[in-house]
């Protein structure tokens, strides 16, 4: 079990007149202009069906950058027929020969592909060069390096034995198929879903976000190179219901790896039950769904800390992180201090297309997003419960942008306090400081989320009294910092209640639900 120690991917800081920036923002305008032509992925075979769609920046959505090819069920059922033919060879492949392949892949993508990545990125999912560095660099990369020396650390996991007796497990991958779902949001867990299960020796069909699209291509391409051989990570696209209706209805149907919402996990679950009958094996359900992630702050807390954990917590890639904060509850002797800087960091975020670096805030993925997030800030100006007190403009004429936006909310259970949008909206609730524990069980109690949460207090006891109370309202709970941008290696990353199975990305935790264990007894 001699694998290399992971290592965190150290991030690029694409600084002025830097040579990676000047790589990176050149391959960003050669990308822009290629009217690439995206395949699907069956059996290491391209497959064009001449039924495409076009790829759009959503900072720029009259450009036309390329187009991706979309399956009917013939091409589900042959992905699946792929991937099961895939498995034998793959299943039998010693761990060495899977690590090495992802461990290649981090290489390759620290390498010549991180330019290619983190431009297609920038391109089609609208992420400034930072954003995408985080993402579609370092994550990915880590991801790689970490699941690995994940999979050893399960695999040193063995039974005892006694004399004249071998007891010792194998940690067999799933017999059947992985259904893998991605999102959007992270071309790093994207590559991350159908990889973890293929790194413990399963075989996928993979289903990236439309709009992920360019870079799921760049992933495909990067583990070519790296030598994932052709079957074993199978990549389509199309109409969701058709291709999950095709999926879940294979008796080999055996896991299903999500990332998305809340809704459509909970009705995958639902089919999933209705099916129960026709499968092979139990399956594997893993998901990391919704969330309305929390900034709670004490009368103790630093005032710019939590102005601070707000800017960024809340409007880095315009909200669309799962871990995004997008509701605050501040106490009312320090609101004033928090609303100032506030009002000072917000009005320094320039909004505009990721070419230009010094862009903070890019475009909302696409139009229905847009509209929205659009419709829940005009409801919050026409209501007398709430003042949209920063931003609140938007334009989608040639990009989806909308202004960093900050609604002071009345009630705590007004709209936005309590619904996911997905978008660069912060809404706060002030409080009554001597009511701060009651303001911790409005937190807990408001929505059905537990994904992220932050807490702000200079008091141990306070923090101590503020842990214990919301401890089930978060699966990554943060003290005195945003609740973003969890590191690979560092905090492994999943939430609870309505936000998922809390299978951690990142963790030997979840590479433990891509394996069947076989217990091997032997007597001597
Ligand atoms: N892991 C990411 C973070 O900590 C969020 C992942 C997601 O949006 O699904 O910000």
């Amino acid at each position: 079990f001699n694998v290399p120690v992971a290592v965190n991917e150290p991030v690029k800081g694409y600084a002025p007149g830097s040579k990676e920036r000047a790589e990176l923002l050149a391959t960003y305008k050669t990308m822009f202009h290629s009217n690439i032509d995206v395949p699907m992925h069956i059996n290491g075979k391209e497959i064009r069906t001449g039924n495409t769609k076009n790829i759009t920046p959503p900072h720029d959505h009259q450009h036309v950058v390329g187009q991706y090819h979309t399956a009917d069920k013939s091409h589900i059922n042959e992905a699946i027929e792929t991937a099961l033919a895939a498995r034998q060879a793959w299943s039998s492949v010693s761990w060495m020969e899977r690590a090495s392949i992802f461990l290649k892949a981090a290489e390759l993508l620290a390498g010549p592909y991180r330019a290619k990545m983190n431009a297609a990125t920038m391109i089609a999912q609208s992420k400034n060069v930072h954003q995408a560095e985080i993402d579609a660099a370092c994550e990915m990369i880590d991801f790689f390096r970490f699941n690995v020396q994940y999979m050893t650390d399960i695999f040193k996991d063995q039974p005892a034995s006694a004399p004249g007796i071998w007891n010792r497990v194998e940690y067999r991958p799933l017999e059947g198929f992985v259904y893998a779902i991605s999102p959007f949001n992270f071309t790093s867990i994207a590559a991350n879903l159908p990889a973890s299960a293929a790194l413990m020796g399963n075989v996928v069909v993979w289903k990236p976000s439309d709009h992920q699209a360019y870079s799921a291509q760049v992933i495909v391409d990067l583990f070519k190179e790296a030598g994932l051989p052709d079957g074993v990570i199978n990549v389509v696209y199309g109409d969701p219901v058709m291709i999950t209706d095709t999926c879940l209805s294979s008796p080999d149907f055996s896991g299903l790896h999500f990332t998305g919402s809340t809704y459509v996990f909970k009705e995958l679950w639902k089919q999933i039950g209705t099916n129960i009958h026709t499968y092979k094996t139990y399956p594997r359900i893993v998901g990391e769904t919704g969330g309305k992630d929390f900034i709670w702050a004490h009368n103790s807390a630093n005032p710019l800390q939590v102005a601070t954990a707000i800017t960024r917590g809340a409007f880095e890639y315009q909200g669309q992180k799962c871990s995004a904060a997008s509701r605050a509850y501040i106490p009312a002797s320090i609101w004033a201090d928090v609303r100032t800087h506030l009002e000072k960091q917000t009005s320094e975020l320039k909004m505009g297309s990721p070419e230009d670096p010094s862009n903070f805030i890019n475009a909302v993925i696409h139009e229905g997003s847009f509209d929205k997030i659009a419709k829940y800030i005009d409801a919050a100006k026409a209501d007398n419960d709430a003042d949209v007190i920063i931003g609140g403009n938007y334009d989608k004429s040639k990009g989806y942008f909308i202004e960093p936006t900050v609604i002071l909310a009345k009630s705590p259970t007004f709209s936005t306090m309590t619904t996911e949008l997905f978008g660069p909206v912060m809404t706060i609730y002030v409080y009554e400081d001597e009511a701060w524990e009651a303001s911790l069980k409005l937190v807990d109690e408001s929505t059905e989320y537990a994904l992220t949460g932050a807490i702000f207090s200079t008091d141990r006891y306070i923090v101590e009294k503020a842990s214990k109370a919301l401890e089930n309202a978060a699966g990554n709970f943060y003290i005195n910092d945003k609740p973003t941008g969890a590191v690979v290696g560092q905090q492994p990353f999943g939430g609870a209640r309505a936000s998922g199975t809390n299978d951690k990305a990142g963790s030997a935790q979840n590479l433990l639900r891509w394996t069947s264990v076989r217990l091997i007894k032997e007597t001597f």
